[in-house]
């Protein structure tokens, strides 16, 4: 037997799949070749590894879940707040922008690139905001007054 044919059924010698004959070549090449003696060693942990995980499922599970609800109970909390005082403050940013760049508008093209480029820093964080939070924006209540 090749070292290649050897590799090829090295899983299934593991699961003792082979027929006698086979299984008894693959121990002699096996006892004999320490490069393929190495990925034997090499597959059986892999494979002792991916046993592990198959025993542990139900934990990680539990820990992910757990994870998410920490997560959500975070958004929740911090969620008021943010839009709160967060957002106002960045309305009244993009409001002083907004008349800056109509009173510069027209008397010196500088001034003005400067404004747009200073609307282009702004324009994406606030776009993210929108994004993320529109649905508990609405949710929240605060801003149907
Ligand atoms: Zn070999």
């Amino acid at each position: 037997m090749e070292c290649k044919e050897v590799n090829s059924k090295l899983i299934f010698y593991l699961e003792k799949e082979l027929l006698k004959d086979e299984m008894l070549q693959m121990e002699n090449h096996l006892s004999n070749c320490s490069s393929c003696s190495d990925s034997l060693v090499l597959l059986q942990s892999a494979l002792g590894i991916i046993e592990k995980e198959k025993t542990l499922q139900a934990n990680p599970y539990f820990v992910s879940k757990t994870m998410n609800r920490f997560k959500e109970e975070q958004r929740k909390a911090n969620q008021p707040v943010f839009t709160r005082l967060l957002m106002p403050v960045l309305v009244s940013m993009l409001f002083v922008l907004a008349i800056g760049s109509g009173i510069f508008m027209g008397s010196n093209f500088a001034t003005d690139t400067e404004n747009i480029q200073q609307s282009n820093l702004i324009d994406p964080y606030f776009n993210e905001i929108d994004n993320e939070t529109i649905e508990l924006f609405f949710l929240n209540d605060g801003y149907h007054e």
